[in-house]
């Protein structure tokens, strides 16, 4: 029996985890949760998986949990305290943090110092702090479990490999709403035109980054860290089906790869299970037949702008790759709140980017001044 805590139950991977331990009863227990506003949603999950523990993102949403009757004994927090206290409780074993943005860097950080394995579906805490959070884990010998799908085809295609043998990494795209459109019918795009993802079912803020192709710049400066390799050895390919869901290329030219049809629990569940593997009935079995070709093309630096900001910035370092996402972070939530167009979103970051003097190996401290002082910046030029 594993002991889970799940930061960011009611967003999309925090759906699709408590799918996974709702298969497996048997195998995992859900000790703490913790979720922003959406009381409503949480309600019900709570009453099902019992945590003896939940942390909520503020006052009022504090009080509508309290207001709930539960059947069984739980506490309840709220904001980073909270969060804090979810994932570092003595029975946790495993803490998936499928949190959204940087607010999940400081709980996975304490987490590690209490030496919980760590399923990492947050990928904005490795891009924004990554030495950081790479050198607790390894100070204190905890394993950092890839939960996005293509670490975990990279993580999984590197079972029994050596590290020195890597050629390099090929991290598949799909590319997105709009990876049939030019960059003048990006100019009068809408965000019910981002919103609607061919592929994969996800939050708000992921599909519009996956429109942008930011998503797979985060994903390169993730797979930086995960995996320890440098930049030059990263390439991205666009894949529209999202059958092959990365690759690793060996010094040999051999090339060792991760297919499946979509579905995000798979990743979720192989983090949980690692090394073994469980059985998922409810997902659709691959059959290559149905699918009948796969394509593929050169992922375009010049039509995918986002992408190129990320390979420069993880190149640079430092704090750059905080400015990259705090950037992304506010210029996304603009678009999303309609302030600005689609493409100002590129042009919000570049700004941001190009302002900033960077600190090599910055502080924990560092990293927070020039994360809000990067919001501050990207919303003070919005209008
Ligand atoms: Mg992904």
């Amino acid at each position: 029996m594993k002991n889970i805590c799940l930061l960011g139950a009611t967003g999309s991977i925090g759906e699709q985890t408590l799918d996974v331990l709702r298969m497996h009863q048997d195998q995992f227990r859900l000790v703490s949760m913790t979720f922003g506003k959406n009381a409503e949603k949480a309600i019900p999950l709570i009453k099902t998986f019992q945590p003896k523990y939940i942390a909520v993102g503020d006052m009022d949403t504090y009080q509508k949990v309290k207001q709930a009757s539960f059947s069984h004994e739980c506490q309840i927090g709220i904001g980073e305290e909270g969060l804090i206290e979810a994932a570092v409780m003595e029975e946790v074993d495993i803490v998936v943090n499928a949190l959204l943005g940087s607010v999940g860097l400081i709980p996975t950080l304490k987490a590690i110092e209490q030496k919980k394995t760590i399923a990492l579906a947050n990928k904005e805490t490795l891009v924004t702090a990554g030495h950081i959070v790479k050198g607790h884990a390894k100070q204190y010998g905890v394993p950092l479990l890839p939960v996005d799908s293509e670490h975990s085809a990279i993580f999984q295609a590197l079972q029994g490999e050596q590290n020195k043998n890597i050629e390099r990494l090929i991290i598949t795209a799909s590319g997105g709403s709009f990876r049939d459109k030019t960059r003048q019918e990006l100019e009068s795009v809408t965000i019910e035109d981002a919103l609607n993802h061919p592929n994969w079912s996800m939050g708000a803020k992921i599909t519009i980054d996956s429109a942008t192709m930011m998503n797979k710049g985060l994903e390169v400066i993730e797979a930086h860290w995960l995996f320890d390799i440098p930049y030059e050895q990263i390439d991205v390919v666009l894949h529209k089906e999202s059958i092959i869901h990365s690759m690793v290329e060996f010094h040999d030219r051999s090339v060792i790869a991760q297919l499946g049809n979509p579905d995000m629990r798979v990743p979720i569940q192989y983090a949980l299970t690692y090394p073994d593997r469980l059985p998922l009935p409810e997902t659709k079995r691959l059959e290559l037949w149905e699918i009948g070709s796969l394509h593929f093309a050169k992922a375009d630096f010049e039509r995918f702008r986002c992408l190129q900001f990320a390979f420069e910035s993880g190149k640079i370092g430092g704090t750059m790759p905080t400015v990259l996402n705090a950037a992304n972070e506010e210029a996304v939530a603009a678009f999303l709140a309609g302030h600005i167009s689609f493409l100002a979103i590129e042009d919000l970051i570049e700004k941001a980017l190009h302002r900033h003097s960077v600190i090599q190996h910055p502080s924990l401290a560092d990293i927070q001044e020039v994360d809000k002082d990067t919001r501050g910046y990207v919303n003070s030029i919005l209008t």
